[in-house]
């Protein structure tokens, strides 16, 4: 058993433009970073491209149309203000989707220990029939609903460390009893939802608010008061992670004051929640971290804690 990594050259062809803080050397940086010998035994897997009928799970129909009738032969096309796509960003937002579904059927199927999806276009912020910052599909919901509709998995829960909220995880999560979202994130941040009054229709949403400026202790609180044990209450069946790395100090676009050891710790606590509710069925999904250094780092330690279980 192992940890898998999921990518596709494709996934650094997705070029939103020139100065977009979503660019294509986030990716290069924390292919980079796995390449050093620590990570010789990841089993590296190509990103499969997902079907419509997975992204049609999360997504109304007319959306993923919109999409894929407008990626642009050369140049860029606006999905928003913040979205844009390039002539690959179709190819690569369908693998992105793909390799998330693709991690969920081989940690279920228990081809692998757990595994970490370097892809992009990111995807917690894509609505159903929106895409917004930065983000075409709901990548980490995709892969739920595939745990659930393909392998009759009824219990996951995913849990967003990123600076920012989900607002496209929520949206896709608060109908599903059974599907458990909770992101601590800053407050006030971009996209503006998120508050700790949002609990879905069955109190399966948890948001953890952080003031702008918070740090390690702060952070470091609400996991072990309030996220760790609700996760441990639920008890899913699989646990995926949105890992975004932008609460890192030195992240340009939001306040936090998180340190490199910050997101190994996190990263640890999550996998011994998984080892306690779900034989460490762990599927990870990046999303933001726009330091070049801080995510190529904090990358590196989260995908080494992943790879840490199997010799615990
Ligand atoms: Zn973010």
């Amino acid at each position: 058993m192992s940890t898998a990594l999921y990518s596709h050259p494709v996934c650094v062809e997705h070029d939103p433009g020139t100065h977009h803080p979503e660019r294509p050397d986030r990716l290069r940086a924390v292919l980079k970073a796995l390449e050093a010998e620590a990570f010789d035994d990841l089993v590296r897997i190509p990103a499969p491209k997902a079907s419509l009928a997975q992204i049609e799970r999360v997504h109304a129909p007319y959306y993923v149309e919109k999409v894929f009738e407008n990626i642009p032969e050369s140049g860029l096309f606006h999905l928003d203000p913040d979205t844009a796509m390039s002539p690959k960003s179709g190819e690569a937002a369908l693998r992105a989707a793909g390799g998330v579904c693709a991690a969920v059927d081989a940690v279920i199927g228990g081809q692998t220990t757990n595994a970490f999806c370097a892809l992009r276009p990111p995807g917690h912020h894509a609505e159903p029939s929106q895409a917004m910052g930065f983000c075409l599909f709901n990548n980490i919901a995709i892969g739920a609903l595939q745990a659930r509709d393909a392998h009759g998995i009824e219990r996951v829960a995913v849990v967003d460390f990123d600076v920012h909220h989900g607002n496209g995880t929520q949206a896709s999560f608060e109908r599903y009893r059974d599907f458990l979202y909770v992101s601590s994130h800053q407050s006030p941040a971009y996209p503006g939802t998120g508050a700790e009054m949002e609990r879905g229709l069955n109190n399966n949403i948890i948001n953890v608010e952080l003031d702008p400026g918070s740090g390690s202790d702060i952070f470091r609180k609400a996991y072990t008061d309030r996220i760790l044990p609700a996760l441990r209450d639920w008890k899913p069946q699989l646990l995926m992670i949105s890992a975004g790395f932008d609460a890192h100090l030195r992240d340009p676009l939001a306040q936090l004051l998180l340190h490199d050891d910050d997101f190994a710790w996190v990263s640890r606590q999550l996998l011994e929640v998984a080892a306690e509710v779900c034989e460490n069925r762990v599927v990870s999904v990046l999303e933001g971290g726009y330091d070049l250094d801080a995510l190529a780092a904090c990358v590196a330690l989260h995908v080494g804690e992943l790879m840490a279980v199997d010799i615990r």
